[in-house]
């Protein structure tokens, strides 16, 4: 399994909490960006012509913000330059601000059967907070034109001044919109961005806050027929992400476009943040990557164990064995006494119990800890 990223940089206005790699004063160079992403992936074909893709996911920024063509000309690009499964999931994430009847049929039309909309919050003064340019009457519009199709909603707790009973609502919200899958994340307030400062004085839930937030959306979504597949997503049986699964289990994957990372054959590289570089590599006919590394054994065998341990399956004693060629019981024996309440086996996986896959990170270490 392997897949590809494409990263679009662009989005209308940039939210209180956003430190991704988006741009909201340089949409008018998105036919230019759009040509350069076309360029690079000409310049890989050679290079990745042994592998099949079973997932293309367009991402961003905001992808939906952009001329719809342009996605159509990138699904074509990606067509004509890799050899894309036949039944490959094709997901485009979607701002309900920018979400048009025309803008989607063109995207079904290119061959995309998969939709990520971000609702965030049903609750209008808490999406004005956040500076998401959307409201739930435009969430509630995008999602009826995406009736019966296949589509996910993201939704974020930890927000100022929400409630459980928000959480619910916007749950409920998402899935009773038609959705087949759910992911549900914790803000988290990056140093640089405005809402840091909302972190500083004291205004975000606290831990123990966001965590009962979690429990009773989890609760939540398990009533309305969610099954959690990994810490922060849920879906109704068979619609888990394909792109996602891929991730955790250390599959092969390659990004194009400014600030997306790929790993292939265990080499790990992300293309240069700066837009203006970006355009500079790519039309001198360079690739884009800044940083490069080896991921050497010890290495795989972290990812390994820190991702399986993320899932709701567990890590696959198995596989592990036959990967790196040692028992896992044996090698973290001391580990799993340390946190044998919250572990539990199943057949060949070993897992982090259900209800303390939410603090999986403090139960993780222990296990990157031993050797
Ligand atoms: S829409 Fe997403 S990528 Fe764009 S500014 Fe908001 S959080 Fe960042």
């Amino acid at each position: 399994m392997a897949g590809i990223y494409v990263h679009i940089p662009f989005c209308k206005s940039k939210c209180r909490y956003c430190d991704f790699a988006s741009f909201p004063d340089k949409l008018c160079f998105a036919e230019s960006y759009m040509a350069c992403v076309y360029r690079e992936m000409a310049m890989r074909k050679e290079e990745l012509k042994g592998y099949t893709f079973d997932t293309l996911y367009i991402g961003g920024g905001t992808p939906s913000v952009i001329d719809e063509n342009y996605i159509a000309m990138l699904v074509a690009a990606a067509r004509k330059n890799f050899n894309i499964a036949k039944d490959a999931e094709i997901t485009i994430e979607m701002n309900p601000g920018t979400v048009s009847a025309k803008k989607i049929e063109t995207y079904l039309k290119c061959g995309i059967n998969r939709f990520s909309v971000g609702l965030q919050t049903a609750v209008d003064s808490q999406l004005a907070e956040l500076g998401r340019i959307h409201n739930l009457k435009e969430f509630l519009l995008c999602t009826k034109l995406l009736k019966g199709r296949n589509f996910s909603v993201d939704v974020m707790i930890g927000l100022k001044n929400q409630t459980i009973a928000d959480i619910e609502k916007t749950i409920e919200t998402a899935a009773y919109s038609g959705a087949n899958h759910i992911s549900m994340y914790a803000l988290s307030p990056e140093d640089g961005t405005p809402i840091y400062s909302d972190y500083l004085n004291g205004e975000l839930p606290d831990n123990d806050q966001v965590a009962e937030m979690y429990s009773a959306g989890v609760k939540k979504l398990k009533e309305l027929g969610f099954d959690r597949y990994e810490v922060s997503n849920f879906a109704k049986k068979g619609f888990e992400s394909r792109h996602n699964l891929n991730y955790w289990r250390r599959g092969d994957y390659i990004g194009f476009g400014v600030a997306a990372s790929s790993c292939i054959n265990n080499i790990r590289f992300t293309n240069t943040f700066d837009l203006d570089e970006y355009f500079k590599c790519i039309l001198s006919n360079h690739l884009a990557v800044k940083d490069r590394e080896e991921v050497d054994l010890a290495w795989q065998e972290e990812e390994f164990i820190m991702l399986a341990l993320r899932t709701s399956r567990g890590l696959n004693l198995k596989e592990y064995a036959k990967l790196f060629n040692k028992n896992f019981t044996e090698v973290y024996a001391a580990a799993i006494q340390k946190v044998g309440t919250y572990i539990e086996v199943n057949g060949d996986f070993l897992k982090i119990k259900d209800e303390f896959l939410f603090i999986q990170n403090s139960i993780i270490v222990e296990f990157l800890r031993t050797e």
